[in-house]
Parts: structure tokens; C-alpha cells; sequence
């Protein structure tokens, strides 16, 4: 789905007025109503019934004291001509009814990208309007396209005369390009009021091609000082006392969890790879089921009311863009020959649970975790993969743990197996999970000891407060292929060449104090390619 872009070194005004033409000619070609709503690209009746000069007039007298740009801005859905931008227009973020202060109407918002060398966006190469519509929270997901491989751009957002923080991001290589290197990051679970977000702080100054959150990008737990207020210095107004459970908390979730100023460093440095786990629905949720007992036909609003506050505050691609209680978020992307990433969501097509005493039914062959349908595709993008490394992105521990922890890989044993079985006919298989808050170097071994693959085990930004060195966990350490783990806050920074593919387990020594930690590496580990194998650093 292409929306407006323009390239070439011409001015600005130039640029738009032919924006505005081609998005005009889209309209009359029936460019379909869901791409509108989507917050892609300001249909051309928008734009003139509502005046562009006229809106952003009163946008600008509206809002000159407050900061529109209140959540930042973030690019992601990263490919080599085209990227997402984002960013959620939220002068007061917390405002009660979730919609971060904006009024019930739209609001145009121009976008530009430029050259990372333009600093002052003189002659940018695309440029183009969005709409940002109270139904979906005054978030804007532009695409722009046309862009060059492998290049890094700057981009920022204007509404009226308020001007954006500048995001960052760089284009990923031509699919079959031959591609030396790529660096990323792995992050997850981000309980704000568990801790500040140094992790971000300090991810937002390394040297990145692209970030992966692989869930819990909010938690929907009630917030309160006596229960679970870690992060020391703040306060949380009292609608965050209650646990999540519409659309307007949350909404409300997001803002609060993305009014952090490191959040939005990290965001403006490098493009996001999105899923989530559970927590952005409900706790350890599994496709229909709740924990709660909730009945289905409840639960159905509810995801609905999580999915859409998911789409409006992550870069996600318009394919996400949720229909009721359904978003497909699974996606594959291939970095030159040298990657290929997988990309899959364990929540919402999962089985229900099983009692894990139930050996029949947890071990029945038709159980999944991802569904039959994202099953088979993931196995496809697997085996056709012509990519020398091949990264499955996931929410939850693949490895074999322990026999009740039934809400990761665990507890869909037939899933786990068919995944082993591609997964050896793949050229170096590597596992990207978060969830358990601690980070873990795990090898994913055959039925007979044979190395089949690696899982990364990031810990959390920021979940369970202060951690310490090293794993407590007696359950995990006697596996022989579990090599180590620690539970301090981090992520993961992981360098991939053709020879070898180098994780960095980065910590900070603690979170809840203030946002000063320093940032340390609590161990390191390759894989050459072909081995199959981790060898800590150093050793
Ligand atoms: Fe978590
Ligand atoms: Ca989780």
C-alpha cells in the first residue's frame, strides 16, 4: 500500500502541491477507505473541507504553550525503499480520556524526510500530510517509499508551527544484496512504574541498525505506591490505579509509558521491529482465554480495545491495522543475503492452556502455539530462506525448561518439535525471546544432545526493578544448554557478519533510584556460523 511520496532535489512547495495531485488521483482510483483510516495518508477530501491553512491556523493558537509532540516520534516496518513514521499527537499525555489532550476532530500533520547530512531539512527527498483522527488517538503511521537502500535519513513531523524532536533510521540493503554486516538490538518488557529507563538511555546511544521489542511494551496492572511503584520520584494520577481493561486505559497506559524521554531517544535513534507478548492484553492470555475467567465474547472487546491502542502507538505496518479483535503482526523481512528475520505473534492464535498433568492433551499434534496458518507460513519463510543467518523473533522461552511453565514453548511441545525439525535444515537458526526478565545464552538442542540452534534471552527494560548478577533460577542453570544467565535490567546488542554472530548481554546495576546507572556487559557470546553453538567471550 503506497501512499504519497516525492523525490528529487525539488523545493518543498513544489514537492506537496504534487503530493497533494497524485493523493487526489489515489482518491478517484478508489484508494481504499481503510488505508485512510489507518492515519497513513490524509485523504484529499480531508484536506480541503477541513482547509489546511484553517486547521493548522487553530492548531497553532490552540496548542502555542503545550508541546504537541508530547510521545516522540518512531520509524519502523523497516525495508529498503520504504519505512513507517510515527508519532501520536499529545499536548497534555495524561489526560484521563486517553486522548493526550487533543480535541474530538482532525488535524493535519506534514512529514518530511531528508538526507542524515540535511540538518536542517533543506531539500528533503519525500514529504507529505497525514491525518491524525480522534479515533485512532491522533496517531499518524505515514509509509514513505521510494527511498534509497541502505541509507540513513532523518525525519520529523509539523502541525502548524510546532515542529517535532528529529527521528532517525537507516534503510535496510536490496533483498539479494551482498551484505558485510548489520548490528540490532533485542528489548523487552517495560513495566515503567517497576524502574527508570536507563536501558533505553543508554540503547539510544549505540551504534544500531534497527531495534526489536519483543513484548510487554506496557503492562495493564493497577499502579499503586503500596503494590508496585518502583520507580522512585513520581507520582501516577489515580486513573492508573485500576487494572486495564478498556480502550481509554489503555490508551492511557501508552502515554504514560511513552512520556519517558529515554523511551523517546531510543525510538528517534533507530527503527522499531514490534510484537507483543501478553501484557499489552492481559496477563498470560492465550488466543480467547483469560486467567480472569472472562468469557469470550468479553474478552473479544477487550483484545479489540488492546489491538487498536497497539496499533496506534507502535510503527507497525498497515496490515496490523486491527479488524475488531483480529491484527496480523507476524511479518518476515530479509536484510540483503545475510538475514532473514521472522517475525512471529504467540498470543493470539495460541491454543488455550492445558492442564500440564494432562500429558494427552499437551502433547496432542494438532496443539500450537502460533496457529496452523502463521505455523505453516513461518515454516515456509524458514525453509525457503536463502539468508545465511535466520532469526525467528518471538515472545516466549522456546527452550525446554521445565514442565509447568506451560505459557512459553512449554506448554505446545508439537509446535516446539516441528519447529527443531526446520529449524536443522536452516542455515544458522538464532532465537531473539524476552518474558522472563532475566537474560539468558541458550543453545536448542536435538532429542539427542545434537546443537540445533541459539536463543537470545533478553531481559526486561526495566520489569521487576532493581535485579542483581547472575540467576537464581535452579530450574533453568541444571539444563546443560542453558550457558548463563543474569538478572539485572538491559538488552541485547547482537553484531551479525558472514563469519560469526557476536550477542552482548548489557546490563545497568539498577533502575529504581534515578536513571544514572552506568552501562555494563555482564557476558558475551559468539556463534561461528555453522555451529550451531554458543562460546562465551573471553573464556
Ligand atoms: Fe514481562
Ligand atoms: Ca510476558
Amino acid at each position: 500500500m503506497q501512499c504519497e511520496q516525492s523525490s528529487g532535489p525539488l523545493g518543498e512547495r513544489a514537492v506537496f502541491d504534487k503530493t497533494v495531485d497524485r493523493r487526489a488521483f489515489l482518491q478517484l482510483a478508489g484508494l481504499s477507505s481503510a488505508v485512510i483510516s489507518a492515519g497513513i495518508a490524509a485523504p484529499a477530501a480531508a484536506q480541503s473541507s477541513l482547509g489546511s491553512s484553517a486547521a493548522e491556523g487553530r492548531a497553532a493558537g490552540e496548542w502555542a504553550k503545550s508541546d504537541l509532540f508530547g510521545l516522540g516520534v518512531a520509524s519502523g516496518t523497516p525495508r529498503a525503499e520504504s519505512m513507517i513514521l510515527w508519532t501520536r499527537l499529545a499536548p497534555d499525555p495524561l489526560a484521563p480520556d486517553g486522548h493526550g489532550g487533543m480535541p474530538p476532530r482532525s488535524v493535519l500533520v506534514h512529514w518530511e524526510v531528508a538526507t542524515a547530512e540535511d540538518e536542517g531539512f533543506r531539500s528533503p527527498v519525500a514529504v507529505g500530510v497525514a491525518l491524525a483522527q480522534p479515533e485512532l488517538a491522533h496517531s499518524v503511521h505515514p509509509q514513505v517509499t521510494g527511498l534509497k537502500p541502505r541509507t540513513e535519513y532523518r525525519f520529523r513531523f509539523r502541525v502548524g508551527d510546532q515542529t517535532s524532536p528529529v527521528g532517525h533510521f537507516k534503510t535496510l540493503p536490496m533483498p539479494d544484496q551482498d551484505v558485510e554486516q548489520f548490528s540490532f538490538a533485542v528489548a523487552s518488557c517495560q513495566a515503567w512504574y517497576h524502574g527508570h529507563f536507563t536501558a533505553w538511555r543508554h540503547l539510544a546511544n549505540e551504534n544500531l541498525d534497527l531495534i526489536f521489542f519483543v513484548g510487554d511494551y506496557i503492562y495493564e496492572y493497577a499502579i499503586s505506591k503500596e503494590d508496585n511503584l518502583k520507580r522512585q520520584g513520581v507520582e501516577v494520577p489515580e486513573p492508573f490505579a485500576h487494572t486495564v481493561q478498556t480502550l481509554e486505559q489503555y490508551r492511557l497506559r501508552y502515554s504514560l509509558f511513552k512520556s519517558d524521554e529515554h523511551l523517546q531517544a531510543g525510538h528517534a535513534k533507530a527503527p522499531m521491529v514490534v510484537i507483543w507478548d501478553d501484557h499489552e492484553v492481559e496477563n498470560n492470555h492465550a488466543g480467547w482465554w483469560s486467567e480472569k475467567g472472562t468469557e469470550k465474547a468479553h474478552f473479544a472487546y477487550q483484545r479489540a480495545a488492546a489491538y487498536r491502542a497497539f496499533y496506534e502507538n507502535t510503527p507497525v505496518a498497515p496490515e496490523a491495522f486491527p479488524n475488531g479483535p483480529h491484527s496480523q503482526i507476524y511479518n518476515a523481512f530479509d536484510v540483503g543475503r545475510l538475514l532473514r528475520f521472522v517475525n512471529v505473534d504467540t498470543r493470539q492464535y495460541r491454543d488455550g492452556v492445558v492442564d500440564p498433568s494432562d500429558v494427552e492433551a499437551l502433547n496432542r499434534e494438532t496443539r500450537s502455539i502460533l496457529g496452523h496458518r502463521q505455523e505453516r507460513w513461518m515454516h515456509e519463510q524458514l525453509q525457503n530462506s536463502p539468508a545465511k543467518w535466520n532469526v525467528l523473533t518471538n515472545s516466549v522461552v522456546v527452550a525446554p525448561i521445565a514442565d509447568d511453565k506451560v505459557d512459553q514453548w512449554d506448554g505446545f511441545p508439537s509446535s516446539r518439535k516441528r519447529l527443531l525439525q526446520t529449524m536443522r535444515n536452516v542455515q544458522n537458526p538464532v532465537v531473539l525471546t524476552g518474558d522472563i526478565h532475566q537474560h539468558g545464552a541458550v543453545e536448542l538442542w536435538g532429542d539427542s544432545g545434537e546443537p540445533v540452534g541459539i536463543e537470545l534471552i533478553c531481559t526486561s527494560i526495566a520489569s521487576d526493578g532493581d535485579g542483581r548478577p547472575g540467576s537464581s533460577s535452579a530450574d533453568w542453570l541444571k539444563h546443560p544448554y542453558v550457558k548463563k544467565m543474569d538478572q539485572r535490567r538491559g538488552y541485547i546488542l547482537v553484531d551479525v557478519t558472514k563469519k560469526q554472530l557476536n550477542a552482548q548481554f548489557v546490563v545497568v546495576p539498577y533502575v529504581e533510584k534515578d536513571d544514572q546507572a552506568p552501562r555494563e556487559v555482564a557476558f558475551t557470546y559468539r556463534s561461528p556460523s555453522g555451529s550451531r553453538r554458543l562460546i562465551e567471550k573471553g573464556f
